[in-house]
């Protein structure tokens, strides 16, 4: 450097550092390093509608040819159901997290999927991911009101996180509208509208009572989601074991079998983890820190737990665990499928799930047994809901056009404002499109 060239003049010539540049637009995760922390999958679909493209061909086209094995699984199922386990811990979310790295720039995309865990749950995720998306329709409106981007977060996806805690109500997997579930990767860049009906799944719903114990495993799923995207947090089977060793030891006094009766398992229900080497379920393993009233990230948090020892309680309902499904007798599948000819000849027009429940087995055990009968089932359903919802439908819209009449009739403006918080008590809200066509309609007629 010439030694005449003053301070300012030497900034001017310093080199200055240029980020590379990344393939696709380099979208922050929302929520990271919180409970609320933003999914890959929809990342995905915000990185795609920032590029104005179809999520299915951004995935197909663009993730596919930066990395040969993804074009080679990107079909109508895969986008529908199997792209699910993106947002696990298994060969699809390393595949992921991976091309998505290296298109947008970003590092460590692993911890908007659930790969952190997967030390700790068995490799095919047994029981961890849900079947199909689902949304708090609250939270959706909120986003919605703030005009902020549609976000599903990662505890979403996760099957026991079932009813958000902030809105006191259950996680809905159907469109209010066509009853559809919706596919993993949808063909519209925007994961808060029904990918068969184009009509927003956000909506206001009353708040319900969700038992004590689901508001546990949601602040523990939170706190898992929270704490994953620690450089140093790394949960592990083998912790976790010592773990169980250790409070065996402390509460137990080294009796295993009394043990497991006392969190509500058989007497050789963790010979699997504990002499097997098998993994837990996620259900397993939230049932079982439950009953060791211990927060699942403490376990792994470094410090030792080892005297934890303040007594066991017993998870007050079961976590169902997907994979337990026993086999029906020759007789109790007689006994089945004359009950579902008997459906067949009735109005009901339930889902295959409903009776299912109905009849105290799983759905998929019903499909699985009894394929042809569940698709008429199915079909029969089908219509059903679709009469349900244009009854339904109609009932609102007659509802939105009453109100209106109501505030003018009592001698004030019907604004939209006015007449979305009659209705908002009443569970419906003017961000419906039919609803506003009612209100819009009956404007006109007044
Ligand atoms: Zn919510
Ligand atoms: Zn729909």
């Amino acid at each position: 450097m010439n030694q005449f060239m003053n301070i300012e003049d030497a900034l001017n010539y310093m080199p200055v550092h240029v980020p590379p540049r990344s393939a696709l637009f380099s979208l922050s995760p929302i929520g990271v390093g919180t409970p609320h922390q933003e999914s890959i999958l929809s990342l995905l679909v915000r990185t795609s509608r920032a590029h104005a493209v179809s999520p299915r061909h951004l995935v197909g086209e663009v993730l596919g040819a930066a990395d040969p094995a993804i074009s080679k699984i990107t079909c109508t199922k895969f986008f529908s159901i199997d792209a699910g386990t993106v947002n696990g811990l298994g060969r699809y979310a390393e595949l992921f997290v991976s091309a998505a790295e290296r298109l947008t720039g970003h590092q460590n995309l692993s911890c908007l999927t659930l790969l952190p865990w997967q030390d700790l749950f068995p490799y095919n995720g047994q029981g961890l991911l849900a079947r199909h998306p689902r949304w708090c329709p609250v939270c959706l409106y909120q986003q919605c009101l703030l005009g902020q981007a549609t976000v599903f977060p990662l505890r979403w996806y996760i099957e026991v996180y079932r009813a958000c805690s902030e809105h006191m109500c259950t996680l809905e997997d159907r469109c209010p509208y066509c009853g559809k579930t919706q596919p993993y990767i949808p063909r519209f860049p925007d994961v808060g509208i029904c990918d068969n009906c184009r009509k927003p799944l956000a909506g206001t719903r009353p708040r319900t009572n969700i038992p004590r114990f689901q508001l546990w495993v949601n602040d523990a799923i939170g706190e898992m989601v929270l704490r994953q995207s620690e450089p140093d947090f790394a949960p592990s089977v083998d912790r976790f074991r010592d773990f169980v060793r250790e409070q065996i030891q402390v509460i137990a006094a080294g009796n295993r079998a009394a043990f497991c009766r006392a969190i509500g398992f058989n007497d050789r229900g963790l010979n699997g983890l504990l002499i097997k080497g098998e993994r837990p379920a996620a259900t397993q393993f939230l049932a079982m820190c439950y009953s060791m009233q211990v927060m699942p990230t403490n376990i792994f948090a470094g410090e030792s737990l080892s005297m934890n020892g303040k007594g066991l309680c017993l998870p007050p309902s079961k976590l169902k665990d997907r994979g337990a499904c026993p086999r029906p007798s020759l007789q109790r599948r007689k006994e089945l499928e004359d009950s579902l000819h008997a459906r067949l000849n009735s109005e009901a027009g339930l889902s295959v799930k409903e009776i299912a429940a109905d009849l105290g087995v799983s759905g998929s055990c019903l499909r699985y047994w009894f394929p042809d009968l569940c698709a008429t089932l199915s079909k029969r359903h089908k219509v059903a809901a679709k009469v349900r919802s244009a009854i339904q439908q109609e009932r609102q819209s007659r509802r939105v056009e009453d109100v209106v009449r109501i505030i003018h009739v009592e001698g004030r403006y019907p604004s939209q404002r006015q007449v979305d918080y009659v209705l908002r008590k009443e569970g419906m809200s003017l961000v419906q499109p039919p609803l506003m066509q009612a209100y819009l309609k009956a404007l006109k007629e007044l």
